[in-house]
Formats: structure tokens, C-alpha cells, sequence
């Protein structure tokens, strides 16, 4: 953007829906210097050198956070539908995932963030793959999207053999991992992901909470996504997977567990007292047939939920909106029409995403002192018309239309609706044309 670095934004004529402590709705603008929020308020007083933009009519939140998807496998999305959890991971996820290269890493990255900014989600909690992490990161990198990334560990498994590995070698790759990715921009963090228990043996969770202690990464796993991998958790270990990692000693602040779809009234006060992290994936759990996760049991048990798409082939999109309305929607027929309001959907799927990375400090609510990180929305569309209560209407009328400008620490990722760093075209075609050619050097038989 033409302006001079130094000078200060001014983003004027904004409703702005802050996600602050005490949730506060306010007509203004605000300020940002050196890419940092500098004031929020009604009529700030603009400088002559001050580089004002004109959002009259426009809302502005905190961009999205997503704690739980897998960027790599947006290739295949449309390509894994209608099966349970296992079968998906056994016929299409896992040999898929073994056919990746970096050249279809960068490719699916390419895709996913395009798909992420234009729905107005600027910082992720990514997966990775069991290999090629560092490549994932630089595909990160050059995008705008912002990512905490990891490398998969796989001991014990019946899948393609190049992704089971010793304990030792993958805990090793972790570390090595973590070193070649950190200080990357846009990089936030490195985290260890054992997928989940059933791909585990003892020795692998151990040296993962070893590993984790000494290099401070999180861990990062599914857990109780439905009943067969609870059953194939205890046949193994003698335990559902939230008490067997109270067992090992891993549950904690640095424990983020995707979905928590099977987990007793116990175990929710396990995850509660320990202050481990969840990360709720309604859409993937409703299309894998898994269940409804007891979110407003967490919610009233102090578990800060935050919200993921989770992967592309489960979903089928990585889109927050749809994430938000779901999310509250499912648990109305059980819980009555007031449970999972509006405002808490949307602290989930932003202040809470941020906290569940650490980062609740740096990001995640629109306050002085905080990146710059905006979502502007145009709310003036048939769909969303009226809205002159904003909180409800970005959580069930709204959708990535809505979605006008992404600001990241001051500076434009999406502009008018259009990413600003990357192709929006070639990053379409690269992503057809490394999908025919993963689905090539797989051996699935398509059919
Ligand atoms: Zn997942």
C-alpha cells in the first residue's frame, strides 16, 4: 500500500465488535502504528500525516483462529466422503498423506490459505504431515496466512509403511524440525503431534512428553473422536485416551486435543482442572458420523473450546462461518435455544483460539497494545440485512461473502475480497493439477 511505513493508519467509521473482557460493541475507528493497534474510540482525531482509510458502514472484528486443521490435505478434498473415521484414515488419509511431495505440499498450502483468508481466518493451528514440515512452513510463509505447524509421529500402525517410524528417529525429525521452522515469518510455533493413541505405543507417548518438556513445543493429537477409537485406545492401553494420558503425566496447558467427541462427565473435569486445551470440530464430527462433542458441559466445566475445520477431505471446507453456526446450532435440540448464544460462539472462534496457542496476549480481540489483525466485513448484503445487532449476525447470517479486507499487524492479506501475496487463479490450478497427480502415485483404487 502506498503510505509511508512510519505514518499512522486510521481506520475510520467502523463498527467494531472488540471480543474485549467485557465483550464491548462500539461505533469508531481505529488506530495502528507500527502495525500494532495504537487506539480504538469513537472520532479519533486524524494527524495531516496520518494515512486515514474510509471503512464508513464497515464492521471490523478479530480475524478468525483456528486451532485444528491439516493444510496438507485440502488435495483430496471431494475425494473421502461418506465413511466412518477409521475406514477414512485407512483407505484414503493415510495412503494420501504417504504420496504427498513437496511440490504437492506446497500446492494443497497454497489452496488451503487461500480458502482460510478469503473466509477470514489469518492464524491456524496446522497439523503437519509425518515429513516435509519445514516445507509446509515456507509454503506458509510467502502466503499471509499465520501458522503454528509440527511434525506427525506414527510407531504402531497398519497403514503405508513409510509412515510408520521408530520412536526415537521421528521424535528426533520433531527437534530438528522445530529448529529448521522457528523464526520463519508467519511461523508462531512448532508443536509434536502424535496423531492419536491408537498409532502410538507406550515408549512413543513417553518420549513425546520428554520431548515435549525439553524443547517447550506442545503437543498436539485427536482424542475420543468416537467410540471404536476409545475401544482400540483401551484394547491397547487399558484406558480412553483422556485418562491415559493423565496416566503418562501429559495432560496440561500444553496438551491440545482436537475433537473430545466421546468424553464422560470425569474426563471433562480431568481436562478442566488441568487447564488442557480443546479444539472443537463440529463439522467433521457430524459427517464421520462420530457424535455431538458435550461442549456446553466443557464450557461450564471452564474450558476455554476453541474451534477448527479441521481437514478439507472431512469437512469439506475450511471455512469459520460455517464452523460458528453449526457449532451453536447442533446443540440446541438438547440443550434449548439459549445454550451456545451468540458471543460465546464467537470468543470460541477467536479469543479462545488464541489462547489456546499461547497467544491470547499478542492477539484475538481488537484492543490497544495488540497486533493489528483485523477482519473487515461488508455487512450489507441480502443475506446479512439487517444487522444492526452485529454479534448475531456475523454468527448465523453471515459468510465469507461478507468478507472484505484481512489485516495482518497493519498490513493488507486480503484486499477487496481478493488475496493480496498470492494467485488466487494459479493457486486453483496448481492445486488440480497436484491433486491428479497425488491421486496417481497413490495405490488407492478410486473406483
Ligand atoms: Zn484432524
Amino acid at each position: 500500500m502506498a503510505h509511508n511505513d512510519r505514518a499512522r493508519q486510521l481506520l475510520k467509521g467502523l463498527t467494531i465488535v472488540t471480543v474485549n473482557g467485557t465483550n464491548q460493541v462500539l461505533s469508531g475507528d481505529i488506530a495502528i502504528m507500527d502495525g500494532m493497534i495504537q487506539a480504538v474510540g469513537p472520532s479519533l482525531p486524524a494527524d495531516p500525516e496520518d494515512t486515514v482509510l474510509d471503512m464508513e458502514g464497515m464492521l471490523a472484528m478479530p480475524p478468525f483462529v483456528q486451532t485444528h486443521v491439516h493444510l496438507c490435505q485440502t488435495l483430496w478434498r471431494n475425494m473421502a466422503d461418506d465413511m466412518s473415521l477409521i475406514q477414512w484414515l485407512k483407505e484414503r488419509t493415510l495412503p494420501l498423506e504417504a504420496a504427498m511431495t513437496a511440490s504437492t505440499v506446497r500446492s494443497s498450502v497454497l489452496l488451503s490459505a487461500a480458502e482460510l483468508l478469503l473466509s477470514g481466518t489469518l492464524l491456524v493451528n496446522d497439523f503437519g504431515l509425518a515429513g516435509l514440515v519445514p516445507d509446509i512452513a515456507r509454503a506458509v510463509s510467502g502466503t499471509g496466512l499465520r501458522a503454528v505447524t509440527g511434525r506427525i509421529l506414527m510407531d504402531l500402525h497398519d497403514g503405508p509403511p513409510q509412515l510408520r517410524q521408530d520412536a526415537s528417529a521421528s521424535i528426533a525429525d520433531a527437534i530438528a524440525t522445530q529448529r529448521e521452522i522457528t523464526g520463519l515469518p508467519d511461523i508462531v510455533g512448532c508443536s509434536i503431534n502424535p496423531r492419536f493413541a491408537v498409532s502410538s505405543s507406550m515408549r512413543l507417548l513417553e518420549m513425546v512428553r520428554e520431548a515435549a518438556g525439553q524443547t517447550r513445543m506442545a503437543i498436539h493429537t485427536h482424542a475420543s473422536e468416537n467410540e471404536q477409537e476409545n475401544e482400540l485406545t483401551v484394547a491397547r492401553f487399558g484406558a480412553r485416551p483422556i485418562r491415559l494420558y493423565e496416566k503418562l503425566g501429559m495432560l496440561g496447558p500444553a496438551l491440545r486435543l482436537a475433537h473430545c467427541v466421546k468424553v464422560d462427565n470425569d474426563e471433562i473435569e480431568l481436562i478442566a482442572r488441568t487447564g488442557t486445551k480443546v479444539m472443537h470440530c463440529p463439522s467433521t464430527n457430524l459427517k464421520l458420523g462420530s457424535g455431538i462433542a458435550p461442549i456446553p458441559r466443557m464450557l461450564e466445566a471452564g474450558i476455554p473450546v476453541s474451534i477448527g475445520a479441521d481437514g478439507a477431505p472431512a469437512n469439506n471446507n475450511l471455512d469459520m462461518f460455517n464452523e460458528m453456526r453449526i457449532a451453536s446450532l447442533i446443540q440446541k435440540p438438547e440443550h434449548g435455544p439459549d445454550c451456545m448464544p451468540a458471543w460465546q460462539i464467537l470468543r470460541m472462534a477467536t479469543i479462545n483460539g488464541a489462547a489456546a496457542l499461547g497467544l491470547q496476549h499478542e492477539t484475538g480481540s481488537i484492543e490497544p497494545g495488540k497486533r493489528a489483525d483485523i477482519l473487515i466485513l461488508n455487512p450489507h448484503l441480502a443475506h446479512s440485512t439487517p444487522f444492526d445487532d452485529p454479534v448475531p449476525a456475523i454468527v448465523y447470517s453471515m459468510g465469507r461473502e461478507n468478507v472484505r479486507h484481512v489485516l495482518s499487524k497493519g498490513v493488507f492479506v486480503v484486499r477487496d475480497g481478493k488475496c493480496e501475496l498470492f494467485g488466487i487463479d494459479s493457486a486453483i490450478a496448481m492445486a488440480q493439477m497436484g491433486s491428479r497427480d497425488l491421486r496417481r502415485r497413490s495405490s488407492i483404487d478410486f473406483k
